[in-house]
């Protein structure tokens, strides 16, 4: 038979369990983990003082274990506030906390009423809980979006469920015997009260863990000195746009384009004007290209621009702009180096593979350099046999 006393000790063992988990996540250096992880272990004690009721002197079953509880609540907030870079309204976390456990205090000694302090602690946990749902936002972002949806639901949920435990015990509908009583309708309402601590827990464990994937996955995608998306990431969305320009019969065009002499910059002005001017021609291609288009660095000095539905013609046009675009001067003040780049541009070719088109830009490259940089060259078509042979395959 389920009975307050064991759902007590059934969320505390929950808290030690969550309290692992978040351990094995501390090394991760997301914000937040170190106060969730502070609140589930004050939350341990905290219950275990709860379940002492008769054993230790009701100052720490009922004082102590509602001023811990209320101190663990607003922990799991502020670790919600940290983890989204937001800032903590610390006064109004301590003077509710306060008006809270004054209730408690004034209901026990004052004037005893069981249910006055239910309610009393009940609002202050209702309100964390709407500040929770209002600080998590709905996200689009595919790698955050379950974990925080389930967080706001969470929050709100509890928000709801404190807030009639709150107005139940308010308006006197039932007076329990003890915290502990096992009727059914204490049982229910108490078990709202011991969900908070895992309920939120469980939402803080997933938005830790999306971060670290989401943030994994950014570093796997992104170079990191220039921002640009890396070779890898270049590779999966030229291979999905190859695959739906077959399907559509659609035109790609594929840029490549190499800084000209860049060990020169690195040898004249050193290699922190290198990086720099590597920052500055991300930049630059960026404020070039259209929306759809897509760049990446290859490695080195050399970057991959993807041009998708796009005509040879204005492959052309947005090379030359590309080009233009990257002619720098040397800049009048400041540190900084002159540099151009040379392009070669390729067009997708009927049944042509990645790696061929890849080859005839790199060729086309090759030529723009031969020809003595700061230009654009066209790569040479398939010869016609080889693109029978590719269309028939
Ligand atoms: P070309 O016009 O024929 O392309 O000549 P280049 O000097 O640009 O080409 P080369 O391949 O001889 O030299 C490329 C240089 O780019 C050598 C390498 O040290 C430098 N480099 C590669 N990655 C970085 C980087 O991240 N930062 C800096 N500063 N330099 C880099
Ligand atoms: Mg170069
Ligand atoms: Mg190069």
């Amino acid at each position: 038979m389920l009975s307050t006393l064991s759902l007590l000790l059934v969320t505390t063992a929950l808290s030690v369990v969550m309290l692992l988990v978040l351990s094995s996540l501390s090394g991760s250096k997301v914000a937040g983990i170190r106060e969730w992880g502070q609140a589930n272990g004050l939350a341990i004690v905290a219950l275990l003082f709860f379940a002492s009721r008769g054993v230790l002197p009701e100052v720490l079953s009922i004082e102590l274990a509602n001023g811990l509880y209320l101190v663990t609540v607003a922990l799991m907030y502020v670790g919600f506030r940290r983890h989204l870079g937001l800032p903590i309204p610390s006064r109004l976390l301590w003077v509710g906390g306060i008006a809270s456990l004054a209730g408690v205090v004034f209901f026990h000694i004052g004037h005893e009423s069981l249910s006055m302090r239910i309610t009393s602690v009940s609002v202050y946990h209702a309100g964390v809980c709407y500040a929770i749902f209002a600080s998590v936002p709905s996200t689009r972002e595919r790698r955050l979006r379950y974990s925080f949806s389930f967080t706001r639901i969470a929050a709100l949920s509890l928000g709801v469920g404190h807030t009639f435990r709150g107005l139940f015990y308010l308006v006197d509908a039932y007076e329990p015997v003890s915290l502990l009583d096992p009727a059914a309708i204490n049982l229910a309402f108490f078990a709202i009260g011991t969900l908070f601590m895992p309920g939120l827990t469980l939402g803080a464990v997933m938005m830790a863990n999306a971060r670290v994937l989401s943030e994994t996955a950014y570093a796997a995608e992104h170079d990191h000195l220039t921002g640009a998306p890396t070779r890898r990431a270049f590779f999966e969305v030229a291979g999905r746009e190859l695959a739906r320009a077959r399907r559509q019969a659609g035109s790609v065009g594929l840029l490549l384009v190499d800084a000209d002499h860049f060990k020169r910059i690195n040898d004249t002005y050193g290699h922190g004007v290198g990086d720099q001017v590597l920052r500055d021609l991300v930049q630059r291609i960026m404020g070039v290209i259209r929306k759809n288009d897509f760049c990446a660095r290859l490695g080195g000095e050399e970057f991959a621009v993807l041009l998708p539905d796009t005509s040879m013609e204005a492959a052309l046009v947005a090379a030359e702009r590309l080009r233009t675009a990257l002619d720098r001067p040397a800049p009048a003040t400041g540190a900084g180096a002159p540099y151009t780049v040379s392009i070669g541009l390729a067009m997708l070719e009927a049944g042509e593979e990645f790696d061929s088109l890849m080859q005839r830009a790199d060729a086309a490259l090759y030529a723009a350099k031969e020809a003595g940089r700061n230009r654009v060259m066209c790569a040479q078509a398939l010869p016609r046999h080889s693109v029978k042979a590719a269309g028939r395959a």
